[in-house]
């Protein structure tokens, strides 16, 4: 399936699923709209439903040439994995790779620093179901051992955890799976195949929210799931029968800012790097949740495993109130105020995880602002700021 095993990523976003016969020449896969495939006779029409449908005109719901070049090129971007499955948004890839492993009478261990709807899914959906979850502290390692029970089937990572920014120790949560014969699951929308090669690390199922650094440009909703060995025929049926398909306008955008993908990370890393350090030294800051600063939990597991950082992080006011918060954001100018990340456009939001946190507290009391550094100049960025914190200030001391 992959010819070019030996190319560096950078290179794989380009060349990655641009197969001939999908692409005639044309250098973007082009969008190939359909429901009705005609056959041309039923003899043609009775073959075509006894066989493999994988990279078959079949029926629109099988896809085409245009989300099987996505779905491809995700699948190279992860040496060793087996195949990617697309889905209508970041959610439904979630969803879809949990019920992919888990039968009801199961349960799931899923980090208390979950993405806030995969943590609805598990304890509304999945618990219908009959299938349990127990959360467990991002920075628990080989201590995730303690908490295996006979029935438990999978565990589900994610790293750096959502709005704190922990970062797990895979490695360690990975050997212990292993050894127990239990399914492992990553959400990898932060660092991406490109900081963190998931399945080459040993992971099972690696999720992205295509939404953001993929699509980049906040303008589509799309999800992956990409599998292990051994570990896609289970995905593969689980979302046939759940009915996920992706519509092909929506994966063409997904592939034309997967070509971009390589050189947008590493401006989003240069620029929230530089960021990050500036608020490190304001007085009005007490912490910056930073994979690559020292003072986020589990920094040494992101020097060790990660190839890079991206452009999302958060940090803590020293004092002020909700209301000193919400002025700091309100007089920004250049950072947006909504949901999602991994467009080109910088954002802020306030966040308060302890709402999100089960068997977790932060020992940091400061109200947080999530962070999304974009692609603009980082002077000017750094000048919207110091307006923020000006605000914030005279909201602070009333
Ligand atoms: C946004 C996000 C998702 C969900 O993606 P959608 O496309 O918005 O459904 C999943 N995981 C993480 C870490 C996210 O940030």
């Amino acid at each position: 399936m992959n010819d070019r095993d030996d190319t560096k990523p950078a290179t794989k976003v380009v060349t990655a699923g641009r197969r001939k016969e999908w692409t005639s020449g044309i250098v973007n896969p082009p969008v190939w709209r359909a429901s009705t495939i005609l056959y041309d006779d039923v003899a043609h029409l009775r073959a075509a439903a006894g066989r493999d449908t994988h990279h078959r005109l079949f029926y629109g719901r099988r896809g085409t040439p245009t989300q099987w070049s996505l779905a491809d090129a995700l699948t190279e971007l992860e040496p060793g994995a087996e195949g990617t499955f697309l889905y209508p948004s970041g959610v439904a890839a979630v969803a879809a790779a949990l019920l992919a492993v888990l039968s009801p009478g199961d349960e799931l261990l899923l980090v208390d620093s979950a993405y806030d709807p995969t943590r609805g899914f598990a304890t509304g959906l999945l618990r219908r179901f009959g299938i349990t979850t127990s959360f467990y502290d991002p920075m628990i390692g080989t201590g995730i051992a303690d908490l295996i029970g006979p029935n438990t089937r999978a565990i589900f990572m994610e790293s750096p955890g959502s709005l704190t920014f922990e970062v797990q120790d895979i490695p360690a949560i990975v050997a212990v799976a292993k050894a127990h014969g239990i399914a492992t699951l990553l959400d990898n929308t932060w660092a991406t195949p490109l900081f963190f090669p998931a399945i080459a690390r040993g992971i099972d199922y690696t999720i992205l929210a295509c939404t953001k650094y993929v699509v980049g440009h906040s303008d589509a909703m799309l999800g992956s799931v990409t599998a292990g060995p051994g570990r896609f025929a289970a995905l593969r049926d689980t979302s046939f029968q759940l009915g996920q398909h992706v519509a092909p306008d929506d994966a063409f955008l997904g592939s034309r800012g997967l070509r971009t993908m390589a050189v947008r990370l590493r401006q989003h890393q240069e620029s929230a790097l530089a960021i990050a350090g500036w608020l490190d030294t304001r007085p009005e800051v007490s912490a910056v949740y930073h994979p690559a600063l020292p003072n986020c939990p589990g920094h040494e597991n992101f020097v060790r495993d990660f190839a890079g950082s991206s452009g999302l992080f958060s940090f803590a006011f020293a004092g002020g109130d909700d209301a000193a918060r919400t002025a700091f954001i309100d007089t920004l100018d250049l950072f947006g105020i909504g949901y999602s990340w991994g467009g080109y456009e910088s954002l802020a939001i306030p966040i308060d995880p302890q709402r999100h946190r089960s068997v977790t507290t932060r020992a940091d009391t400061g109200l947080l602002v999530r962070i999304q550094v974009g692609l603009e100049d980082t002077s000017d960025l750094i000048a919207d700021l110091e307006r923020g914190f000006a605000a914030w200030g005279a909201a602070a001391t009333v």
